[in-house]
């Protein structure tokens, strides 16, 4: 059986970056540049005021102090956007505002806390020195500077400032559509009777939110019966998407079709089943050149292998170049047994005393048990080749829930 590395190393090599579109600023948000970003105008566009007070010439008050005030003329009031109707002279001040261009001719400014205006004039009480709190043109962004290269990922600070560099549109990676089919007779949906065994399709729904989680656009493939015409009609539904997962069926019971009917779609089966727990059963391999995952049924399961196959996947196809759930080091904080020869990722949670981390598990580990999914702040990684964890032993955890580190998460 291959290993985790293997088996992301193959999925990988079998995905490619997806086209590219334009869309305005905010729709980038979260995002991948598909295109270098220059600045076509200066940040700020003119010298402009850092504070409140009065644009001076220095010569004017080069020597003033609390001691030896100097006292100038303040030839008006310069509010925030607009210019000063004229130059300043020596002996004149012009009181000006935060963000306010500096007038020709003042190379200073002193803010008013250092200041006292009487009628006409102002008193200057200190003399800083020449430029002092004047920000220059371009000191944040130069015209022509190179702000952000392709692959970028964009946050909302990158967002400011496309807009501050009058960039409206952009060009970005193209989101992957993900097909996401659940199969199973005993699944019904919300809204349908649950009888005789039946139960929901959760997996239809977590699966839907990891998509969308990930930047992808979901495409609702809905229920396949245990049959293989059913199971086949709906995956070809699918081939339209970049990425087909189906969830159960691709074990060894007597209903695991998945298997058999993507194979007669012309399914290149890469592999099946990866050593991890949980899971473990897990085929991929391509239909018509769409990636296709067959994965587990089990409502962990299904979670755990998404974030270790199918995120990176769709990572990839965005123009992501971190493909991975990041990681922490973490001190355990009880035992934890396990099997040699598979990747065990255990639910867990996180706190942090004293700039450390520490991991607790979530109790019961049983792949059914969706609710530790819930209270799990990440995934204890326990390598192949180590059977124990021992309290305050050092382990590496995924992170799947980034706000891990908030005190109110409540205790489940
Ligand atoms: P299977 O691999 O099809 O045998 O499924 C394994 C387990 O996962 C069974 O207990 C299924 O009932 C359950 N299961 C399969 N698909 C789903 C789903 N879409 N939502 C919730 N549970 C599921
Ligand atoms: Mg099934």
């Amino acid at each position: 059986m291959i290993t985790v590395e293997q088996a992301q190393e193959i999925i990988l090599a079998h995905i490619n970056i997806l086209g590219t579109e334009r869309v305005d600023i905010l729709s980038g948000w979260g995002r991948v540049l598909a295109e270098d970003i220059s600045a076509s105008v200066n940040v700020p566009p003119l010298d402009n005021s850092a504070m409140d007070g009065y644009a001076v010439k220095f010569t004017d008050i080069q020597g003033a102090s609390a001691d030896n005030p100097v006292q100038l003329t303040v030839i008006g009031d310069l509010p925030a956007g607009y210019k000063a109707p004229r130059s300043l002279r020596n002996g004149e001040a012009l009181r000006i505002m935060t963000g306010a261009p500096v007038p020709d001719g003042a190379d200073a400014v002193v803010m008013q806390e250092d200041t006292r205006a009487e009628g006409t004039d102002v008193t200057i009480y200190k003399a800083g020195s020449k430029g002092s709190h004047i920000r220059r043109a371009g000191e944040d962004i130069a015209k022509g500077d190179l702000l952000f290269k392709v692959g970028t990922r964009l946050r909302p600070a990158h967002i400011g400032i496309l807009a501050a560099t009058k960039r409206a549109c952009i060009s970005v990676y193209q989101r992957p559509r993900v097909a996401v089919l659940s199969t199973g007779d005993e699944l019904v949906d919300i809204d349908e009777e649950m009888s005789d065994g039946k139960i929901v399709t959760s997996n239809s729904y977590s699966l839907t939110a990891l998509v969308k989680e990930n930047g992808g656009i979901p495409i609702t493939l809905g229920i396949a019966r245990d049959t293989k015409e059913d199971l086949k009609r709906r995956l070809l539904e699918g081939l339209h998407a970049d990425i087909v997962l189906t969830s159960g069926g691709v074990s060894v019971g007597d209903y695991d079709f998945v298997k058999d009917v993507l194979a007669d779609l012309g399914f290149d089966m890469k592999f099946w089943k990866v050593a991890m727990r949980p899971g473990q059963p897990l085929a991929f391999g391509m239909i018509q050149n769409k990636p296709t995952f067959g994965l587990p049924g089990n409502p962990v399961s299904v979670m755990v292998s998404f974030e270790q196959f199918v995120k990176p996947a769709m990572r990839k196809m965005g123009g992501h170049t971190d493909l991975f759930t990041p990681t922490l080091e973490a001190v355990a904080q009880e035992k934890v047994t396990t099997r040699t020869g598979k990747k065990y990722l255990i639910r867990c949670r996180i706190t942090c005393r004293d700039g450390a981390y520490f991991v607790t598990t979530t109790g019961e580990q049983g792949s059914g048990i969706l609710m530790s999914m819930a209270s799990a702040h990440g995934l204890m990684i326990v390598p192949e080749d180590q059977d124990i964890v021992n309290p305050g032993d050092k382990v590496k955890v995924q992170i799947l829930d980034r706000e891990f580190g908030f005190a109110d998460t409540p205790d489940y």
